[in-house]
């Protein structure tokens, strides 16, 4: 009796175990997004994406390198699906610590043919969503009255009369200010580039959080700010006196990374998510009804007219698989933060 009350106790904790281990066999209603888009983006996103598939999607909005830490820390109990947008080198970070699941989405066979070996390369753990291109935004109104003329290449910055007048992104939590930092050592070299930053360190003004944090220099607060062109045009369209400013040095740019987060409990949604962000449809719900500027990667996507065109840009190489791997941006990330943020 009490062998037979013990094996059918075993074959309940199986059952129970199994059932707690196994992904869910019916199909969930929910999604949940890490979002590293402008706030408004996320928001409108979430909601055609709920509307059109009957699923409720939620994000939370944070920049790419407080994304890239969540997910970290979430390792071992992720709490988000997907990550939707940021800078590409740490999504490929996070690929590098396994903390993505493998998809290769049908729809990355749309791909404007620029990126076509990027997506050939990173394309089981990444796509991309959308381009951006770095360089400066300027207020001109703040810049006439310091008597200087807008910079034009990125050694302009060091004129010691733009001292305390330049914002630049951290790049501990934000995608573009890694991107800046990893744009100087593709251009130059790691020690010139380090050199750079740390004359420049004399004339910043903020290290803020995000290549979104755009009001300080459209407020006048800073006279110059480096970030994605795009995000000083949204600003100029809304009456600021900026203006978005290509660098001489070349055309840095990247790309917006979608990557599904291991352990995802709502995969299939995840995956449903991913082929509609790359669809044409998609990206112009976002990239021209909203109008943030952002360059489409899908090729049958219509550009906004307020939006660099991929064909006008001089790029220049970048070398994703380097600053794409953890271990090379926790070298830099600590390099900067000793020789350049710490020392100011
Ligand atoms: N995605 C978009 C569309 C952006 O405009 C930006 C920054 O401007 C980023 C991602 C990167 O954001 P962050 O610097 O906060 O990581």
């Amino acid at each position: 009796m009490m062998q037979k009350m013990k094996s059918s106790f075993l074959k309940n904790c199986r059952l129970t175990t199994l059932f707690f281990l196994s992904p869910p066999l019916y199909a969930t209603t929910e999604l949940n997004i890490y979002c590293t888009l402008q706030n408004d983006a996320c928001e409108e996103v979430a909601q055609r994406f709920s509307q059109q598939y009957s699923i409720d999607a939620k994000f939370v909005r944070a920049s790419t390198g407080v994304t890239l830490g969540k997910l970290k820390a979430e390792k071992n109990n992720p709490q988000a699906d997907i990550w939707y947008g940021g800078t590409l080198e740490p999504h490929l970070q996070a690929r590098d610590l396994g903390l993505l699941e493998k998809y290769r989405s049908p729809k990355q066979a749309e791909v404007l043919v620029q990126f076509k070996d990027l997506v050939h390369k990173y394309g089981d753990y990444t796509s991309f969503g959308y381009m951006l291109v770095l360089g400066l935004g300027v207020n001109t109104t703040k810049l006439k009255e310091l008597g200087l003329e807008a910079p034009k290449c990125w050694h302009d910055l060091l004129d010691p009369r733009l001292k305390g007048e330049i914002q630049v992104p951290d790049p501990q939590s934000s995608g573009t200010g890694y991107a800046f930092i990893a744009t100087l050592i593709q251009l130059w070299g790691e020690d010139k580039a380090f050199d750079f930053l740390k004359k420049l360190n004399n004339n910043i003004s903020h290290y803020v959080k995000s290549g979104l944090v755009t009001s300080n220099l459209a407020r006048g607060d800073s006279s110059v700010s480096i970030g994605f062109l795009h995000t000083f045009e949204v600003e100029k369209a809304k009456g600021a006196p900026l203006q978005s400013i290509p660098v001489c040095d070349g055309d840095s740019y990247t790309l917006g990374g979608i990557s599904i987060i291991k352990g995802a409990r709502n995969l299939d949604n995840a995956k449903l998510f991913m082929d509609w962000a790359l669809s044409k449809e998609g990206q112009e719900l976002n990239w021209i009804r909203r109008a943030p500027y952002q360059i489409p990667t899908n090729k049958y996507a219509t550009v906004h007219h307020g939006a660099v065109s991929p064909e006008q840009l001089n790029l220049i190489k970048f070398d994703f698989e380097k600053f794409g791997s953890s271990k090379q941006a926790k070298l830099i990330l600590s390099r900067w933060l000793e020789e350049v943020k710490l020392s100011k």
